[in-house]
């Protein structure tokens, strides 16, 4: 799973301008919405911290613009392979072990294993003919911000965006959960209400999670994973207050989105704008985490260091305190080994497709939000950022 906006003004009493309220001043208030607090930046030619005021930014989800206009295209990703019963990456992976272990022969499992490839590159070709319909996000005009345009923050930003989000998610907290059929369907329909805002395209795929695929032996480290061919999301585990962000993550590269950062972000952004308060938590446990992480670097001590700025009640502060990074004992097991080699390909690998590395997930992620907060040039009111 860092803020501001564009009608923000640091200093001046309280600012209105194009429905999000502003106003500036010591503490946090609550319109009808949830209670935001922001933290202007401002920078000088080579980039420095040169002043910071403070403003407490309220933004009210209901007075957001809809933008549903009264054209909107809608574009269906069948996904048949999604509503399968058993992912059929695995039917083909398993077919011919299974037919070796159960009945002694291979040939079985490798005529189903072939009617089982036919099925899925079916379902993929329908899928690659309705995606080419799509008009992508161009995250640089939209957000002012992309992966090779990333502004950095500072540590300094970093622990105030701690303690802003403590605060929110101490104010807001809902011990509320939503079953994940449910979560699935709802996460989906706000994702592409957010996408379709910005596009005008009405992106409609499959709400469809699966708990079991064989990645999850593959990437012991991933909360999730998405087929990119047959569209298959899994999630893994139960990840309770984090897990509408997850499943938006996936789902957001379900709708044609392929890069890390623009699923993190784009997940960040609906859940924000959704309005439902399960939603909007999720989406700053993810954000906090994120930040935790990059103060951490890896250190468990300055995890828990960075955590107590966060001064969260006693539930969050057990949820968050989960992904605190394992010590160099923790680490030695050998799960965790295989896990630290499986993260440095995965690493590799996004590398070499155009982004920055698994840096993407935390440190990408909120130096885009606070990019996209701090841009002169973003199309999207900057508020949608907003903690
Ligand atoms: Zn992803």
């Amino acid at each position: 799973m860092p803020a501001g906006g564009s009608a923000v003004s640091a200093g001046g009493p309280t600012v209105s301008a194009g429905g999000p309220t502003v106003s500036a001043g010591g503490s946090a208030v609550s319109a009808g919405g949830s209670a935001v607090g922001g933290d202007r930046h401002r920078r000088g030619a080579g980039g420095g911290l040169l002043q910071r005021s403070r403003v407490w930014l309220v933004w009210s989800p209901e007075v957001a613009p809809q933008g549903y206009g009264s054209i909107m295209e809608r574009i269906e990703i069948p996904s048949h392979a999604t509503y399968s019963p058993v992912a059929l990456t695995d039917l083909m992976v398993g077919a011919p072990l299974a037919s070796r272990l159960l009945l002694g022969a291979v040939l079985p499992g490798q005529v189903v294993s072939a009617s089982v490839l036919g099925l899925y590159l079916g379902s993929a070709a329908q899928d690659w003919v309705a995606r080419s319909g799509i008009r992508p996000i161009d995250f640089q005009e939209e957000f002012g911000v992309d992966v090779d345009t990333l502004e950095p923050m500072t540590e300094e930003a970093r622990r105030w965006e701690v303690r802003l989000l403590g605060n929110a998610m101490n104010e807001d907290w809902t011990p509320r959960r939503i079953p994940r059929l449910r979560l699935a369907q709802l996460v989906n329909q706000h994702l592409t209400a957010y996408i379709a805002r910005i596009t005008e395209q009405e992106i409609v795929t499959s709400s469809e999670v699966r708990s079991f695929t064989l990645a999850r032996w593959v990437l012991p480290f991933a909360g999730g994973t998405y087929d990119m061919v047959s569209g298959d999301v899994a999630i893994f585990e139960d990840h309770g207050v984090f897990e509408p962000h997850v499943i938006a993550h996936e789902f957001v590269h379900r709708k044609g989105y392929g890069k890390e950062l623009h699923a993190q972000v784009l997940a960040y952004l609906a859940m924000r704008a959704s309005g439902d308060p399960v939603l909007i938590q999720a989406g700053r446990a993810e954000r906090l985490s994120r930040q935790l992480s990059v103060l951490a670097g890896g250190s468990a001590a300055r995890f828990l260091e960075a955590l107590e700025l966060a001064c969260l009640r006693p539930e969050l502060r057990g949820i968050i305190g989960q992904v605190c990074p394992a010590d160099d004992e923790g680490r030695a097991r050998i799960r965790d080994r295989i896990s630290d080699g499986m993260r440095a390909l995965y690493d590799q690998r996004m590398r070499l497709s155009g982004q920055n590395g698994l840096s993407d997930y935390d440190e990408g992620f909120t130096n885009f939000l606070w990019t996209f907060t701090h841009s002169e040039q973003a199309r999207q009111p900057r508020e949608h950022a907003a903690i």
